[in-house]
């Protein structure tokens, strides 16, 4: 049963939507011989290739919901590589020592009497930074005894 009659350009049509993640209705746009190549959506007005609704055959459906594994992946690139590579790009950096009072940035190169030296990779808004050293990556606190306003 088609709902929408026969398939032809500015026509009707019910297609999945990529965007609106959804079956919805769409207006044809363009025909490839007797089936639907372009449509647009009537939803969000993005136009997009003709797909067969959710009863159709996109049956390779990805879940991008799915968690993503904690952390366990990284360890497949060694650390030190990655480290070493980053370090490549920072050179022109003057590093700053690491102290906890020091109020850090993203990208910021840092030296640490323990650890080495250290790449900021991610600045929390937790008074954390998470910084990127040789061995591991390791979250460090800065910024203390900031005045607060
Ligand atoms: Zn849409």
């Amino acid at each position: 049963m088609n709902l929408y009659g026969a398939a032809k350009v500015g026509g009707d049509i019910l297609a999945y939507c990529g965007k609106c993640k959804r079956d919805l209705a769409h207006v044809i746009i363009a025909m490839m011989g007797t089936k639907p190549a372009r449509v647009i959506c009537k939803t969000c007005q993005s136009p997009h290739n003709y797909r067969l609704g959710e009863s159709g055959s996109s049956s390779r459906r990805t879940s991008s919901l799915a968690p993503k594994a904690p952390r366990a992946t990284k360890t497949f690139v060694k650390n030190s590589e990655y480290w070493e590579q980053k370090m490549a790009t920072k050179k022109q950096l003057p590093m700053k020592p690491y102290k906890t009072q020091e109020l850090f940035q993203l990208g910021d190169v840092i030296s640490h009497t323990k650890f080495g030296l250290g790449i900021v990779e991610e600045v929390k808004d937790n008074g954390k930074i998470v910084v990127l050293f040789r061995d591991e990556e390791r979250t460090l606190i800065h910024g203390m005894g900031a005045s607060v306003r």
